[in-house]
């Protein structure tokens, strides 16, 4: 079979481009947050991308397994996404060895002519082995957990005629830079440049599916424009877990035992909250994937 009929993220982003919806790429940080995820992916009946930071398969080794179980047993399409994987050979040592369906291949910090060739080199690497890939065109600005190449780098907005050179690079999904940031947004909150975004999905024609990073602070109407605009990949972080962050503060002084109880009960209502807006509440049953 082909890499497009069994890989698992590309299965999942090709019905939401197609059915005009958003998917949730949530970051997890330990097992209540995989655990409250695919909770609401199956209450809500959703398509989701379980994602984690390199720095997770350091820090706490066992949890890329815990997520590919989890995605495995369960009821609705998940799929298991590397984040922001930045360095060329722990990259090949990852797909030659851990459970991925996909991973960012994120060599912004180079140069756009390195950028493309490390791509390029990477994405075979990783189609070989069934893995698809998602580049970065353009940089976004600032830093996130554990991504510490690109915080301190100019963010180079993305334009049309990248999108051409990442798709000769061969990548599946493509994150670009229209005034998006990692990190929290000032006063003004997010404003990315909608136009651009529209003008890049416009450019990939539906050869990749197009990604967005950096939704601190998205409100339910803006992230709804974005989807209108061609965007099926969400990556969220504290979008989604502020809530989670905010009882367990609130709450640490409580037993262990309903700490993790309730804490993943308030995760479990984000992310509902966040599948509906998206969308993707009731979408493609794992029937209809196959
Ligand atoms: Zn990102």
């Amino acid at each position: 079979m082909t890499r497009r009929a069994t890989n698992k993220t590309l299965q999942i982003l090709d019905a939401a481009e197609k059915g005009r919806y958003g998917v949730l790429a949530a970051i997890a940080y330990n097992v209540e947050h995989i655990t409250a995820f695919v909770r609401a992916a199956e209450n809500r009946k959703s398509p989701l991308i379980i994602q984690l930071f390199p720095s997770a398969l350091t820090q706490t080794p066992s949890l890329v397994h815990a997520a590919a179980a989890a995605a495995r047993a369960a009821s609705v399409p998940i799929s298991l996404h590397l984040d922001h994987a930045q360095d060329y050979d722990q990259i090949k040592e990852i797909a030659d060895t851990l459970p991925f369906d996909s991973i960012m291949v994120d060599m912004s910090h180079y140069e756009k002519e390195e950028n493309l060739e490390r791509t390029a080199s990477l994405r075979e690497y990783c189609h070989a082995r069934g893995i698809s890939t998602e580049a970065e065109t353009g940089r976004i600005e600032g830093g996130e957990d554990g991504i510490m190449d690109t915080g301190d780098l100019e963010g180079i907005l993305t334009s049309p005629e990248d999108v051409e050179d990442f798709i000769r690079a061969g990548v599946d999904y493509l994150a670009p830079s229209v005034g998006n940031l990692h990190g929290d947004y000032g006063p003004k909150g997010p404003q990315p440049d909608m136009d651009r975004l529209r003008g890049i999905f416009k450019a990939l024609n539906g050869r990749a599916r197009l990604v967005l990073h950096g939704t601190n602070d998205f409100s339910p109407e803006l992230s709804k424009a974005c989807i209108e605009a061609g965007v099926s990949k969400f990556n969220v972080n504290k979008l989604v877990l502020d809530p989670w962050y905010d009882y367990i503060r609130a709450n640490i002084n409580k037993p262990i035992t309903q700490v993790i109880d309730e804490g993943i009960e308030v995760l479990i209502q984000s992310m509902e909250r966040w599948m509906d807006i998206m969308g993707s509440s009731g979408k493609p049953s794992k029937g209809e994937h196959t």
